[in-house]
C-alpha cells in the first residue's frame, strides 16, 4: 500500500527526528532534509504529498523555496505547512502571502501538527488518506486488500492490486511504462517494460468480466491512465 509521503525540511536535528518518529508512527513515509537547496533538488526528483518547511534554513530559506515552488507548475499546488519561530509574526503573514497553506509556531504540539497534516491531506489528496478508493462500480479497499467490480469481488494478484491502486489515485494522468515500473515495482528491480503490458492485461481481464467497461486507457506510445471519464457516461 502506498503511504502518504511527507518531506520534513528542518535543520534542527532534534526536531526533525521527533517529527520523523511521530509521522512514521502515524503511517506516513518520511524524508528528512536539512537544507533548503537540497530540498529544492529533491523536489525535482520526486514529489511528496505534503511538505513541512522550516522558515530559517541553510542553503536556501524556507520562504524563498516556497515562493519558487509556487511559481513552478509541477509544485504550484503542493501542500506546504511552514514551521516558524515565535515572534516572526510579520514573517508568518508573508509566508501565507507567498503561498504556504498553513503554518505552526514553534514550539508546537506534535499531535496538533499531525492533526493539521491529516486535515490538509484530506483536503488536498482525499485519495491518499482514505481507506477505500471508489470510482463508479469499481471499488478498492486498501485495508482488506480487496477489489470489487459491480458488487462482486474480483481476485487480483499483488502486482495487479498495486497497479490498480496507483492508477486509481490519479485519474486522467498518463503514466509511462517506466514510471509505472518505478512506482509499482520499485526502483531497485530490473523488469522489462513489456512486463507492464502483461500485468495491465491481467488486471483488465480480472476487472472487466462480462461486458463491463474498461476503466484503463491505453495511450499510444505514452503509457496507461485510469480513464477520468470512467463512470461518467
Ligand atoms: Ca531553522
Amino acid at each position: 500500500m502506498a503511504k502518504p509521503h511527507i518531506f520534513v525540511v528542518e535543520d534542527e536535528e532534534a526536531l526533525s527526528l521527533l517529527l520523523r518518529y511521530n509521522l512514521e508512527a502515524e503511517g506516513f513515509a518520511v524524508d528528512t532534509i536539512s537544507r533548503g537547496d537540497e530540498a529544492e533538488l529533491r523536489l525535482r526528483e520526486s514529489r511528496p504529498d505534503l511538505m513541512l518547511l522550516d522558515w530559517m534554513l541553510p542553503g536556501l530559506s524556507g520562504i524563498e523555496l516556497c515562493r519558487r515552488l509556487r511559481s513552478r507548475q509541477e509544485t504550484a499546488d503542493l501542500p506546504i505547512i511552514m514551521l516558524t519561530a515565535r515572534g516572526e509574526e510579520d514573517e508568518r503573514i508573508r509566508g501565507l502571502a507567498i503561498g504556504a497553506d498553513d503554518y505552526v509556531v514553534k514550539p508546537f504540539s506534535v499531535p496538533e501538527l499531525i492533526a493539521r497534516v491529516k486535515a490538509m491531506l484530506r483536503r488536498a489528496h482525499p485519495e491518499v488518506v482514505s481507506q477505500r478508493l471508489q470510482v463508479a462500480d469499481l471499488e478498492l479497499d486498501r485495508e482488506t486488500l480487496r477489489v470489487y467490480r459491480n458488487g462482486r469481488e474480483v481476485n487480483l494478484g499483488p502486482t495487479e492490486f498495486r497497479l490498480l491502486e496507483f492508477l486509481m489515485q490519479s485519474p486522467g494522468r498518463v503514466f509511462s511504462r517506466a514510471q509505472l515500473l518505478d512506482s509499482v515495482w520499485g526502483h531497485d528491480i530490473y523488469v522489462d517494460e513489456r512486463t507492464v503490458d502483461v500485468h495491465v492485461g491481467r488486471l483488465r481481464k480480472s476487472i472487466n468480466y462480462g461486458r463491463l467497461k474498461d476503466p484503463i486507457r491505453t495511450v499510444r506510445s505514452a503509457g496507461y491512465a485510469f480513464d477520468e471519464q470512467f463512470g461518467r457516461s
